[in-house]
Parts: structure tokens; sequence; C-alpha cells
């Protein structure tokens, strides 16, 4: 990390873009260049030595300048959220297309020599994902294609643009595919959180405000995997690094849970039990998704590895702390 190689984040003032920037400057990079469209004070984390720019991704003459002088570029940029946000929000979703458009549009024009761009789980095609007990999703799951409406279609479509990027125009492209990332630092209110963070908050809400009750979206058996922030970035880094990394790779936690258990775990860090309700006919998503991580075990002989209960003490801390001092 000390080759003095300029590195760009995009969507740096988001939650895992702000951890990106932080690991990156930790591990020495002395080069790095932070971009979000929000301004600085908005960010989640935001350096005084790095070249922080506030600047609208989707305009070309934007990735142009995002791009210019960079060696390696992350696209972590998306107008997204938690299913709450994605299901009443596609068309701002697939808008994102223009994110990742201009900026492997400016990556090409620059001579880039490596480009980042951040999947998602939301590609996988929904009728695997139908019934209870289905199999972990591997990465040719994606195919025939049928994936999230909106957000998941945007999130195919430019993994295959950067496929197309690298074998016409010669731009080594990465693509991780990430399941659920939560931790500090990240939204955990105000419509576009996960449930993670969303169901931290209603517990704390509960907490701090002695009406022990819960409303839970769906009916709380629909299962996930969870993976802890400091993975993620881990990971995206390793897989950036990869040079025989050249197709997308689901990158996440293999930890599958309820979303009932999920709020066990919370409420048992709590310390309280809640009265629950569920609404039935709140966003949910798919009935079932875990992360098979059978690639990149091959691959980089790794896989995420931290508990749940391990990740939710520090977010649920995070947010706490958040909470009482707003
Ligand atoms: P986030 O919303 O916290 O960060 C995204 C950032 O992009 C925000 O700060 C936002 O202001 C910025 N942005 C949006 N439009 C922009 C524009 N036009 N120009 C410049 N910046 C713009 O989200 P996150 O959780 O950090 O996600 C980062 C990436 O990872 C996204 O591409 C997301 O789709 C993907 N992803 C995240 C998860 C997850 O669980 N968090 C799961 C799958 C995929």
């Amino acid at each position: 990390m000390t080759s003095h190689k300029k590195i760009v984040v995009c969507g740096a003032g988001g939650f895992i873009g702000g951890h990106l920037v932080a690991d990156l400057l930790s591990r020495g990079a002395d080069d790095i260049r932070a971009v979000d469209i929000k301004p600085l004070d908005q960010w989640f984390q935001c350096f005084h030595k790095v070249d922080n720019l506030q600047l609208d991704l989707m305009n070309k003459e934007a990735c142009e300048e995002a791009a210019n002088g960079a060696s390696e570029l992350y696209n972590l940029a998306a107008d997204m959220g938690g299913m709450g946000f994605i299901e009443s929000h596609k068309a701002r979703c697939m808008l994102s297309v223009l994110i990742n458009t201009h900026l492997l549009m400016a990556a090409h024009k620059m001579g880039l020599h490596r480009y980042f761009y951040s999947s998602s789980a939301c590609v996988y095609a929904s009728y695997r994902q139908n019934r209870p007990g289905a199999k972990a999703l591997q990465e040719d799951d994606v195919y025939p294609a049928q994936p999230e409406d909106g957000y998941g279609w945007e999130k195919l479509f430019s993994e295959r643009m950067c496929r197309h990027f690298t074998e016409d125009f010669g731009i080594p492209t990465r693509i991780a595919r990430y399941h659920n990332v939560y931790g500090p630092h990240g939204t955990y209110n105000g419509g576009r959180e996960k449930a993670p963070a969303a169901i931290c908050r209603k517990v704390i809400e509960a907490k701090l405000s002695g009406k022990h009750e819960i409303e839970i979206w769906g009916d709380g058996h629909q299962t996930r995997s969870f993976m802890y922030i400091d993975d993620c970035i881990y990971g995206t880094l390793r897989i950036m690094q990869n040079n025989n990394a050249t197709i997308p790779i689901n990158l996440g936690s293999d930890e599958e849970v309820s979303i009932n258990q999920l709020v066990d775990t919370v409420e048992d860090i709590s310390g309280v039990a809640l009265k629950r309700t569920y609404r039935l006919n709140g966003p949910k998503g798919v009935k079932c998704r875990n992360c098979d991580n059978t690639y990149i075990k091959e691959l980089l002989g790794w896989k995420p590895s931290t508990s749940l209960r391990t990740g939710l003490e520090k977010t649920y801390q995070w947010i706490y702390d958040e909470m009482i001092n707003m």
C-alpha cells in the first residue's frame, strides 16, 4: 500500500466506502481520492489526509475528474438501501447504471490498472430463493436471470458491462457480490437502513422508551446471512489484488439465520425481551438466502468468519451511542 499509486474510492461517504478508506489509510496508502455526492459533513467517515471530493458520479465529466491520474478505482457508489428502499425506488436504483457506465468509460479513457465493482446477492434468481431450506447460492446460480426487480437488474447489467469492458478494452475488472453487510458507521434510520441496523435501532428504541414491543417485516421466518464490515473490507481488498479473480465472486457470510433469530440475538445483547408483531405485507424480499463460499475458499483460502453475535455486539453499541448522543 506504500507504492504511491493513486487509489480512488467512489461512494466514500457511505457505509462500506468509509470503512474502505479507513482501512486503506491504516495499511499505509498515501494517495487516496474519496468521492461522494453528499456534502462532506454528511459522510459517515471523512479523513483530512485524503483528497475528498463532492461529485455527482452520474455525470460523465465528474467521473473523469474522479478517475483522473488513478491507478485503481473502487466503485461503491449507488443510490440504494434496504428492502424498504429498493422495493419502492426501482427506477432510482436502476439509475445507478449511469455511475458504473461513466466510471467504466473514464477508467478506459484514463487507462486505469484495476477497477472494482460492488455487486450484490440481489442479482441471484428469485426462483432459487423462494422456499425455506433452498440451497446456498453459488456464483453460477445467477442465470437464467430473474434478479431482484430494479436494484438487482441494475447490478446484473453493470456486472456484465464490467465483463465486456475487460474483454473488449482490456480493463482488468473485479466484482464482489456482497451479501448483507452490517457494522458501525452505517445507516440505521431514515428509510434506507438494512435489517441488522434497523433491528438494533428498534430494540434500542424499545429499551429506552420502556415500550417493550417490536414490529418485524414479514413473518420472521425468512432467512439471510449477514457479513460483518471487517470481513467485507478484507475480502474486497483480497479480490481486488488477486490476479485470478476474473469472474463475479460471492462475498458473504454462510451463517444463515432467520429474522426471528436475528431479533433474538439483538434482544440478548440488549438484555430485553420484546413483544413481537409481524407486518406480513411489509417489504421482506426473498424467502431465504445464503452464501455458498466454495469458490472464495478455493481462490483465496479464506472466507468471512466473524460470527453474527460478535459483529452485532459492535454494531449495537455504535448505534446505541449514536442514539443517546443525538
Ligand atoms: P451507502 O448507501 O452507505 O453508500 C453508497 C454511497 O454512494 C452513498 O454515500 C451515496 O451518497 C453515494 N452515491 C449515491 N449516488 C451517488 C452519485 N450519483 N455520485 C456519487 N456518490 C453517490 O451503501 P453501502 O452499504 O456502503 O454500499 C456500497 C455498495 O455496495 C453499493 O454499490 C451497494 O449497492 C453495494 N452493496 C451493499 C450491500 C450492503 O449490505 N450494504 C449489499 C450488497 C451490495
